[in-house]
């Protein structure tokens, strides 16, 4: 309580650009961002400031929900361990459950397959007045589809302009979208790995194909750098949060989230005429 805000912190704005990804600029934008990166808080105090964001948070999902006339879309990548589903968990299970909904993309199934590779992905699209999150998206194929020849190169690389196009469509029907890549280091990463293969209930998480993504670790980065550049524009914005630190990462997102719900600035809707005449006996 009472902890004086250290200099070095940055303000919602300083926070915002520094994790903000300028599309086009072909920097390697991963190589210059830390992992630990925790912007001076301490874990208590970004403990407490995450739950203020999060206060906020909620009044603006209620408005979002009550106004039913605009939509959010979070997209969540990230390689394995980095800490998507743990986000999810802090982040949106703090949020009204009925206007929230969550959506994985794992390997695409046959039906999948045999569709053009948004198509499962459009049907997830947010309704209005409802967030959308979703863990893992259309990203997997210029990422994983690239890395590891799924298609070829000619094919992924059209697809950047395709989802530029597909997203901005969305943007213009009235959805927000907000993108974030969960920035783990390999070395977190192994410690994550371990504790999967250590801990009787966290087995289940770890598959060994995980393994071969991690061997290919400098090429996700080089398919990750590419996409962020490509596609992050005013309309849709990607921001690479530091994950190494779980503290760190929620207050991140919380001010991401909290941002761009200010800025969609949802209203209750007016009441019924004659709403104050009315007595109830
Ligand atoms: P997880 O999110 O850890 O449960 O794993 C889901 C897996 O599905 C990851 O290994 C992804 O790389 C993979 N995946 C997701 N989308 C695609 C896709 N379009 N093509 C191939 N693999 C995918
Ligand atoms: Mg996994």
């Amino acid at each position: 309580m009472g902890n004086a805000l250290s200099p070095k912190q940055p303000s919602r704005k300083e926070l915002l650009k520094a994790l903000r990804v300028e599309g086009g600029k072909g920097t390697a934008l991963l190589d210059d961002r830390d992992a630990g990166e925790t912007f001076g808080w301490d874990k208590e105090q970004a403990v407490a400031e995450f739950a203020a964001e999060m206060a906020e948070l909620v009044e603006l999902q209620k408005r979002l929900y009550a106004d039913g006339s605009n939509s959010v879309l979070f997209v969540l990548q990230a390689m394995d361990a980095a800490g998507k589903d743990s986000t999810i968990r802090s982040v949106f299970s703090g949020l009204n459950p009925a206007g929230v909904d969550v959506n994985p993309f794992g390997v695409p199934t046959d039906e999948e397959r045999a569709h053009d590779y948004l198509w499962r992905i459009h049907q997830h699209a947010p309704a209005d007045g409802r967030i959308g999150v979703f863990n893992r998206s259309h990203y997997e194929d210029v990422l994983v589809v690239r890395v590891k020849g799924f298609a070829d190169e000619q094919v992924w690389k059209r697809r950047y302009d395709h989802i530029a196009n597909f997203e901005q469509m969305l943007a213009d029907e009235g959805t927000t979208i907000i993108k974030v890549f969960l920035n783990v280091s390999r070395d977190e990463q192994k410690e994550r790995f371990q504790e999967r293969l250590d801990r009787p209930d966290k087995n289940w998480k770890f598959r060994a194909g995980d393994l071969d993504d991690r061997t290919l670790w400098p090429e996700f980065m080089r398919a990750y750098t590419d996409a962020l550049e490509k596609t992050s524009t005013d309309d849709a914005p990607w921001y690479v949060v530091p994950a190494d630190r779980k503290w760190a990462r929620n207050v991140c997102i919380a001010r991401i989230l909290r941002h761009h719900l200010e800025e969609i600035d949802p209203q209750y809707p007016a009441p019924e005429a004659g709403l104050d005449q009315i007595v109830i006996d």
